[in-house]
């Protein structure tokens, strides 16, 4: 069979879709506690009333509740907004798929940052729309002013990431309300908050402040990064009615399972202790920052549970000193990010790290 026969399947959006990367496992170093630093997830073990919800008698047999009913309801008590204004689904990433295919179509636009994450290329790009990758200013922010003037007629849907994955740096309410002002209200902006639980940044914006100020405003927020149930898989959307009720259209229906739902329901229940391990793991990584920075190396902010090196074509000899060290690192090939680990973890690191910089000095130490 030939290649041509079998792409004749398919649109030919599909074409030009790139597969996912997900974050390598560490490679095992004999003697070495091997560390995986490369998918942004939790280091720590989960919540022990998370624990206890996984033992809660179920039913394989049945299908979960489609709605989510009750993680929904804890969810609106826990952000203040009605039910109504949230979608549950299966990760952030399910409502950035299912928010591209209400939105986009062949002969439309959708602006979002670059480098950012990159399922916003994958699920933009199936669509068929025209994408217009916005680069981000020489701080590895998003510039706004240029994604403004990106908008065009054609445009249904800009994405915004803040904190920036893999990049660092949040978004302040400042530059998000001046932003919000030049949108028309017929575009749909997504502010994906991954990773709000982390910032520290008091001048950053909380979508949450913004929501019910726009009207074309959606937030993406997930259980998977502070939350520590990546393996879970569940994600939210929040906004208005109109807005979560399309999203809901282009779901899967009963994608988050029953087990899952209840693991989220025990995790906002103990919401303390997730914001504050999520402070701690701020702390460590601001400590990291400041290391790398003694080192010599330019590390733009980092408001998440990473930090990025912007180590250009310098990354995959970076990432090949980390393996050597059984560290797993996230090499994006014009970077590198670090997510923020166990303490022993960080330290190996910044062995790595110190030893790199002084064999590279010239061009890790560019301004
Ligand atoms: C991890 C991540 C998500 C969501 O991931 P899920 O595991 O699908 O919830 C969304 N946006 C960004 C920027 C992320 O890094």
């Amino acid at each position: 069979m030939t290649q041509q026969t079998v792409a004749s399947f398919f649109r030919p959006a599909v074409d030009a879709v790139p597969n996912y990367k997900p974050g390598k496992q560490p490679a095992v170093a004999p003697g070495m506690t091997a560390y995986k630093l490369s998918s942004n997830e939790h280091y720590l073990p989960p919540l022990p009333a998370v624990v206890k919800a996984l033992t809660k008698p179920m039913t394989p047999s049945s299908y979960p509740d489609p709605a989510a009913s009750a993680l929904t309801a804890e969810l609106a008590m826990y952000l203040g907004v009605g039910s109504e204004h949230i979608t549950v689904g299966a990760g952030g990433s399910e409502m950035l798929s299912a928010l591209a295919h209400v939105t986009l179509e062949a002969g439309c636009e959708v602006v979002y940052p670059s480098p950012s994450f990159e399922l916003y290329e994958q699920v933009t790009a199936l669509t068929g729309a025209v994408q217009r990758p916005i680069p981000l200013t020489p701080d590895y922010r998003h510039d706004l002013p240029a994604m403004a003037e990106a908008i065009t007629d054609h445009t249904r849907l800009v994405l915004l990431c803040s904190p920036n994955n893999p990049t660092g740096p949040a978004i302040t309410a400042h530059e998000f309300e001046s932003f919000m002002a030049a949108v028309p209200p017929n575009v749909l902006v997504a502010l994906d908050e991954a990773y709000w639980e982390f910032m520290t940044n008091p001048d950053a914006v909380n979508g949450l402040d913004m929501v019910n100020n726009y009207p074309n405003l959606v937030l993406i927020r997930t259980f998977s990064k502070a939350h520590g149930l990546a393996g879970f898989r569940i994600g939210y959307a929040v906004g208005q009615p109109e807005i979560i009720s399309a999203i809901g259209k282009a779901q899967i229906p009963f994608g988050v399972t029953q087990p899952s739902q209840n693991a989220a329901i025990a995790s906002l229940h103990h919401i303390d202790q997730v914001l504050e391990r999520a402070r701690a793991i701020a702390v460590a990584r601001d400590k990291f920052v400041t290391a790398l920075r003694a080192q010599g190396w330019q590390v733009p902010e980092a408001q998440a549970n990473f930090v990025w090196l912007p180590l250009g074509e310098l990354s995959t000899e970076f990432e090949n000193a980390c393996v050597a060290q059984a560290l797993a690192v996230r090499n994006l090939g014009h970077g590198v990010r670090i997510s923020i680990g166990e303490p022993a973890a960080m330290q190996r690191i910044l062995e790595v790290t110190a030893k790199f910089i002084t064999r590279h000095s010239t061009i890790c130490t560019k301004p």
